[in-house]
């Protein structure tokens, strides 16, 4: 017998508020389904991550069909122009030319999180903030089920007809029923930098450079992210907002194409490249979107 306060069973319960569970949660409110997300960060810290800056336009098209895209048709720009650099000079693809309408959206990841959280609300959502899921079970069952702790520390005990595990590659859908087909570690590691500085350019800038990859990608008019390629083993804080300036500019080649346009640098993270195709992504009644 599973202890924990028994909360009362959903039709749908949504693990994790990333875009995945956002989304799907607004689709279920929007046909009346019911259901409950569970994320373990507050509001303010979903709403503030950044991440992603760039929509492909098969996710535009069902944000807007859902009358989820007034945030993004507001202040989101199209982007189809990326410039290559390297020591053979400069080179640039309109890749709308192509023909298969492939522009993309720029809008960062935590204004659409924040207007995915208030558009569900608005529909009569419910999101458990600060929910940290601890087990699921019985996927294969009639009724299955989730632990999980609260902000306070007590433990809760969900019942649902259906599981959504949207909760990353992290998460524990991913971790109860693992499933990887096939998966492919690239050896390869970013620094990955938000610097608070308009983008040089409006386009992508992909650097090709003997001491590795550097790259910048615009946000939004004053925020601008940027990626070095790094060796594995360091720590982002080994690298100084001059080193990581001077490093840019050097991959960039900043003497021959201009300065880069620099500002504080707001966040760091390291990322190790991975490639990875999952199958099957359903359980019985647990359906995974990582
Ligand atoms: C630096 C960086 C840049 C990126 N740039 C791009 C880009 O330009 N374009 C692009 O398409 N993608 C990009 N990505 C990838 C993109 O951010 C992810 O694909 C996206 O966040 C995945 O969304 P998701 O909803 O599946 O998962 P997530 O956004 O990871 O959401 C999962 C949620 O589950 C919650 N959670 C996890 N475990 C638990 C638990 N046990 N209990 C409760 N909640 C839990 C997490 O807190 C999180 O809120 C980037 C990622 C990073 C890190």
């Amino acid at each position: 017998m599973l202890e924990g306060t028994n909360i009362p069973a959903t039709t749908v319960l949504i693990l994790g508020a990333g875009p995945a569970g956002l989304v799907l949660a607004n689709l279920l409110c929007e046909t009346g389904i019911e259901c409950i997300v569970l994320e373990r960060r507050s509001r303010e810290h979903v709403e503030q991550r950044a991440r992603a800056g760039f929509l492909t336009p098969d996710s535009v098209a069902v944000l807007r069909e859902h009358g989820l895209a007034e945030g993004l048709n507001a202040t989101g720009k199209t982007h189809s122009l990326c410039e290559f650099r390297s020591a053979a000079g400069r080179f640039e693809l309109n890749y709308d030319l192509l023909g298969d309408g492939g522009v993309h959206t720029v809008y960062p990841q935590q204004a659409l999180v924040t207007d995915l959280i208030a558009e569900l609300l608005r529909r009569g959502g419910t999101i458990h903030f600060e929910t940290t899921v601890e087990a699921l079970g019985d996927p294969r069952g009639d009724r299955p089920w989730v632990l999980a702790r609260d902000g306070a520390g007590r433990e809760l005990r969900y019942t649902a007809h259906y599981l959504a595990g949207c909760d990353g590659a992290r998460g524990v859908a991913r971790g109860t029923v693992p499933s990887v087909r096939a998966a492919r570690e690239h050896d390869i590691t970013w620094l990955a930098l938000l610097a608070q500085a308009p983008p040089t350019t409006h386009t992508v800038i992909y650097g090709v450079h003997p001491d590795g990859f550097a790259g910048q990608m615009p946000r939004s008019p004053d925020i601008t992210r940027y990626y070095l390629q790094c060796d594995p083993g360091v720590s982002p804080d080994d690298w100084s907002e001059s080193r990581i300036w001077r490093e840019l500019g050097r991959r960039l080649d900043a003497e021959r194409y201009g300065p880069l346009s620099q500002g504080p640098i707001i966040e760091r993270s390291l990322v190790r490249l991975r490639s990875e195709i999952l199958d099957p992504i359903q359980h019985g009644r647990l359906c995974r979107s990582t």
